[in-house]
C-alpha cells in the first residue's frame, strides 16, 4: 500500500515542515518509498495549496496543510491513549492501529474521545497532543546519548516505529521511569542504565531515539 497525501502532509509535518523547507529524500526516508515516487505526489499537494513546493529545495506546509497535518497527529495520539488504556494494546501494537484510526476521524469523534479520555496532554509514548487549535507543547528534550554518566534525569519520549517499540517495552523502558547511564560502551557501544533502580541493558542505537530532559551543565 503507498501512503496517501495526509500520510505526507504528516510526514512533512514531523520533519518541521511548519517552518523549514524539507526535502524529497527526507519525504522518502520517512515514508520508506523511493523519492521517485515522492515528486509527483507533492505536485498534487501544491496544486491543492497544501504546501509550497520548491524544485530542488523542498517543500513546507501552508496554513491549509498545517491544519490537516494537526488534526492527523492529534487523532492518532488520543487513539493510542485510549488503545493502551482501554484496550489492552502495547506501546507497537497502539501506534499501528491508530495509523489506520487517524484517517477515518471526524472532528466531533476526536473532541468526544479527547473528553473521554479526561483531555490527555501526551500520548503514550510522550509525544504532546496538539489542542483543537494547533498548539502543541514543546519541551526541552535531548536523546539519552548525550546525557552524561552518571546523571539522573527522567524518560520523556520515545521514538515511534514498530520494532524499536517493542524492543524498548520489553527491555522495561517507559516514559517517567528515572534514568542514569552507569556505562557507556566505547565506540557506539550498548549502554547500561540504572532504570528506576534496576539495572538494564539498550543499544546505542535504540538508546539514540529516547529522549529525557535536558539536564543542566555543570
Ligand atoms: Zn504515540
Amino acid at each position: 500500500m503507498t501512503p496517501n497525501k495526509e500520510d505526507y502532509l504528516k510526514a512533512i509535518y514531523k520533519l518541521g515542515g511548519m517552518e523549514i523547507l524539507v526535502n524529497n529524500k527526507q519525504i522518502a526516508e520517512e515514508l520508506q518509498i523511493a523519492p521517485a515516487s515522492v515528486t509527483e505526489m507533492l505536485g498534487k499537494l501544491k496544486r491543492e495549496e497544501l504546501i509550497h513546493y520548491e524544485p530542488y529545495k523542498g517543500s513546507c506546509l501552508t496554513q491549509k496543510g498545517v491544519e490537516v497535518a494537526i488534526f492527523l497527529v492529534r487523532g492518532h495520539r488520543l487513539w493510542e491513549v485510549f488503545l493502551m488504556r482501554h484496550l489492552g494494546y502495547s506501546w507497537s501494537e497502539a501506534h499501528e492501529d491508530a495509523e489506520l484510526l487517524e484517517h477515518i476521524t471526524p472532528s466531533r469523534l476526536a473532541s468526544r474521545l479527547d473528553k473521554f479520555l479526561n483531555y490527555p496532554a501526551y500520548c503514550p509514548h510522550g509525544s504532546a497532543i496538539p489542542q483543537p487549535d494547533g498548539q502543541i507543547s514543546h519541551a526541552s528534550l535531548q536523546p539519552l546519548i548525550l546525557l552524561p554518566v552518571n546523571t539522573i534525569s527522567h524518560i520523556r519520549r520515545v521514538a515511534e516505529e514498530k520494532e524499536l517499540l517493542d524492543y524498548l517495552q520489553a527491555s522495561g523502558i517507559s516514559i517517567g521511569s528515572q534514568v542514569q547511564i552507569i556505562e557507556a560502551g566505547t565506540y557506539e557501544g550498548p549502554l547500561t542504565l540504572d532504570l528506576d533502580g534496576k539495572q538494564v541493558q539498550i543499544s546505542y542505537k535504540a538508546a539514540a531515539q529516547i529522549y529525557v530532559d535536558e539536564t543542566q551543565r555543570p
